[in-house]
């Protein structure tokens, strides 16, 4: 899992058009997306991809990898239901 979002994070650097708020804005999408910004924060956030094509990018991009991460996390809780189940079969 760490290996996949290494190699996400890898492509997202080697894009050659940089914004200088990048980094900053960034680091407010992941806090915007945990629910952790303030109203200011979010209205900068939005205000700031309505008006940048290359943030819009890392946007979609920092929310397929939390799609990847938390379909990734279903898949394992329903492994591990399965394993039980199993388990209790094979006790039974
Ligand atoms: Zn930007």
């Amino acid at each position: 899992m760490g290996t996949f979002v290494r190699w996400i994070q890898k492509a997202m650097m080697s894009k050659k058009a940089r914004c200088p708020e990048e980094e900053h804005w960034l680091e407010l999408v992941r806090l915007m997306l945990d629910g952790q910004t303030t109203e200011e924060e979010t209205s900068y956030v939005i205000d700031h991809v309505e008006g940048c094509y290359r943030c819009y990018d890392n946007y979609d991009l920092e929310k397929e990898i939390r799609e990847a991460i938390k379909n990734k996390s279903i898949n394992l809780k329903v492994s591990d239901a399965l394993i039980a189940r199993i388990n209790n079969e094979i006790k039974a």
